[in-house]
């Protein structure tokens, strides 16, 4: 199978999120007659209507065998398992479909992983795959690796795991690709990547990064280097691209019809891509040390200083980085920033930095930041 995914959480729509069925009937048309076949949807995007749409531009468009389908249980509005099963009659319904491909729960993490347990949905999705309403389980995932590690090693019968994954987040910290990644390999779970351009962040680059992709190719598009990057490792199964209209469609196709992993070269351009992304960040999370020591609110203060680094990172052309940053599950367990009552302990242990200040600029930027 093709390793490039048609993501339908972006699909083409107007101002009013009206889907243009014109367009995304041409847009399938052109991702079969290409021989590419994974469509991955949910319960939740273009509130409920992905689903509906991929049924009228895909499902009775083309014989069932001839396409894949991915969908996800919204497990964060999941209150018993029969809800559960009750949801996924309705995705199926929607999608005009007595089965799908590949089911999974969608964005786990350490919150609605107790959803998980507490309703056994781990044994729902195994009914559903024994009845052969889905042929393959998994979930898509969002946290540690360590969180990740246990999850895999409780339910060893979850098949796949889909993960954001690009090279501005290979080393994040709160993202954590690379680590998750390896967490992946290591259970022996194939990895759909998900955000391989970081919600298009990685579409647009300075002009001098630009150059640097340029002298390599000049027809390969700044986009190509993300997804080629998640392509080119060898325990990624599919790299989703949530394309929104043609050009972006025919660039994916572009480079992915014949697809060639990243090579020496290019693996040494996103190298120094990453290096110069990473230089454009204004703080030092170390400096940070003895403030968040004496603080008497235990307030992750270079947790926070670091997401800040990645807020104001310069990608997309200068514009700012803005896609979800996991705010409440990276400071578990430490205070936040609006948990500052200007004590006046740090003062002066950050060298040219107000801490305080720093904090209420955060809460204000970072608890919002999705
Ligand atoms: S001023 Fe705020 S950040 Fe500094 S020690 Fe006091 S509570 Fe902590």
């Amino acid at each position: 199978m093709k390793k490039l995914g048609f993501g339908c959480m972006r699909l083409p729509a107007d101002g009013s999120g009206r889907i243009n069925m014109e367009v995304l009937n041409r847009m399938v048309d052109t991702f079969m007659a290409k021989g590419f076949t994974y469509f991955d949807t949910s319960y939740v995007y273009h509130n409920g209507n992905s689903e509906k749409v991929l049924k009228e531009a895909l499902v009775k468009r083309y014989p069932r065998d001839s396409f894949t389908i991915t969908t996800k249980s919204p497990v964060f509005m999941i209150q018993s398992q029969q809800q559960f099963f009750d949801i996924f009659q309705e995705q199926l319904d929607r999608l005009g479909t007595d089965h799908v491909d590949y089911y999974w729960l969608h964005a786990v993490n350490r919150h609605e992983y107790a959803t998980v347990q507490k309703y056994d949905l781990v044994g729902a999705l195994q009914k559903l795959k024994a009845e052969g309403k889905t042929r393959h389980i998994g979930m898509s995932y969002h946290d540690s690796p360590e969180l990740l590690d246990q999850i895999l090693t409780e339910h060893p019968e979850l098949e796949f795991v889909q993960l954001q994954l690009n090279y501005f987040d290979w080393d994040s910290p709160f993202v954590a690709s690379r680590e998750n990644y390896e967490v992946c390999r290591r259970h022996g779970k194939p990895v759909i990547v998900m955000e391989p351009l970081k919600g298009g962040n990685l579409s647009a680059l300075p002009a001098d990064l630009t150059a640097k992709m340029k002298a390599v190719d000049p027809d390969l598009s700044v986009s190509s280097w993300g997804i080629r990057f998640a392509a080119s490792l060898d325990n990624t199964y599919m790299v989703l691209s949530g394309m929104s209209d043609e050009a972006q469609m025919n660039d994916n196709l572009s480079y992915m019809e014949n697809f060639e992993p990243l090579n020496a070269q290019e693996h040494a351009v996103i190298a120094e891509v990453q290096k110069a992304i990473r230089a454009t960040m204004p703080y030092q999370p170390e400096d940070f040390r003895k403030a968040e020591e004496v603080c008497p609110k235990k307030i992750g203060i270079r947790r926070i200083v670091q997401m800040l680094n990645e807020r104001k990172a310069v990608v997309n052309d200068g514009k700012v980085v803005n896609t979800p940053v996991y705010y409440d599950i990276f400071l578990d367990g430490y205070g936040k920033a609006a948990d500052c009552d200007h004590c006046g302990r740090c003062a002066g242990l950050v060298k040219g930095t107000d801490v305080p200040d720093l904090l209420a600029e955060a809460d204000q930027t970072l608890k919002n930041w999705h």
